[in-house]
């Protein structure tokens, strides 16, 4: 059986932001009801620490065709310096039916749109109605990705980014302003950026705080997105404790990000912290914004589930468009 390469001209053209939104919420949702198999990834650092190793397996047994599937990326931090992504890789799909493979698709471009449709969705879910003054930390391609997204679900009146490079600032705004015909400000300061923002994301490689609790405005929203691993943290202490706080996957949550196990470990909070999963949230299981002033906290660690959704989505429309190259194996 021939199987479908799709590059990542075909990815971007098949998965549009809005449809990808709604792919993710039918993902999450299937999750939430116990439909998907989502064991914690494989993340494995080079023995120089130059870069990541990244196994993740999952199936969705929802929506009528159920899959099977492995992400399998490399994370290279310092990418930007020489012009490359610092995620690359590929999705392998196949069939649950009985384990055919079915498509190879980028994974950069299914990992960078899933990502930020991922955080649109939270967004949409938690933020205030009225949500439009956007903060973004972090310059690289899921700040470009998370801007794009977020059009979709708020009409954004505002956009101020920080880098800890101020050039690399300054040109994601021209840059950014041009491409969505919105006034984007480069920022002196991670604080300055965040200061009366309706949503902030962070999407950076920090590795220490970038956003301290006391610099969020009551009823902002947060998606905390960079900070995957157990050394890596945006946000401090006192942004956890003071939000609401919803994930996409609790065992994920507790296992994976430094800025949540941190205060876990100095008993700042309790697992019980964690309000729900963004799928339970979906499906009516737990309640989301409940006053106008509190802060609402999406962590994203990034799920197999989502990119088996965005790549089974993908194949589908690739097959009724004659797009990709397929070969047999
Ligand atoms: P890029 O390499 O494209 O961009 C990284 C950004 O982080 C740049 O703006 C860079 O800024 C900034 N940065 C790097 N180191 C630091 C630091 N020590 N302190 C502050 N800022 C820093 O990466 P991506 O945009 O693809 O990914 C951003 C983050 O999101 C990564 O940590 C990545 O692992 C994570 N991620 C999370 C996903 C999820 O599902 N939750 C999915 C994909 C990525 P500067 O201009 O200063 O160099």
């Amino acid at each position: 059986m021939p199987v479908l390469f799709l590059n990542r001209e075909d990815v971007e053209s098949l998965l549009p932001y809005g449809e990808c939104i709604e792919v993710m919420a039918g993902a999450l949702a299937a999750l939430a009801r116990g439909e998907a198999f989502q064991p914690l990834r494989s993340a494995h650092w080079l023995p120089d620490r130059r870069g990541l190793l990244v196994a993740m397996p999952g199936g969705l047994f929802a929506g009528g065709d159920d899959v099977v599937g492995i992400k399998v990326l490399t994370v290279f931090p310092g990418n930007a310096a020489h012009g490359e992504e610092s995620h690359q890789g590929a999705v392998l799909l196949f069939d649950a039916e009985r384990g055919r493979p079915l498509a190879f698709l980028d994974a950069s471009s299914i990992t960078a749109i899933r990502t930020a449709a991922v955080s649109a969705l939270a967004t949409r879910l938690l933020a205030r109605e009225e949500a439009g003054d956007l903060a973004l930390l972090g310059t690289g391609v899921q700040a470009r990705a998370h801007l794009a997204a977020l059009r979709e679900v708020r009409p954004l009146r505002r956009v101020r980014v920080w880098s800890r490079d101020s050039g690399n600032a300054r040109r994601f705004a021209a840059a950014e302003s041009a491409r969505h015909g919105l006034p984007v400000e480069p920022a002196a300061s991670a604080r300055g950026a965040v200061d009366g923002a309706d949503i902030i994301c962070t999407v950076s490689a920090a590795t220490e705080p970038i956003l301290a609790g006391a610099w969020i405005a009551p009823g902002a929203h947060v998606n905390a997105v960079g900070a995957c691993t157990p050394n890596a943290r945006e946000l401090d202490t006192a942004a956890v404790v003071r939000a609401r706080l919803f994930v996409d996957r609790r065992e994920s949550a507790l296992h994976e990000p430094g800025e949540i196990l941190t205060p876990l470990r100095e008993g700042a909070i309790t697992e019980d912290h964690i309000v729900g999963e963004i799928g339970e949230l979906l499906i009516g299981k737990v309640a989301g914004r409940r006053t106008a002033d509190e802060v609402t906290l999406f962590e994203s660690l990034g799920l197999t589930v989502e990119d088996l959704a965005a790549a089974r989505h993908i194949y589908h429309r690739a097959v009724e468009q004659g797009r990709g190259v397929s070969l047999v194996l």
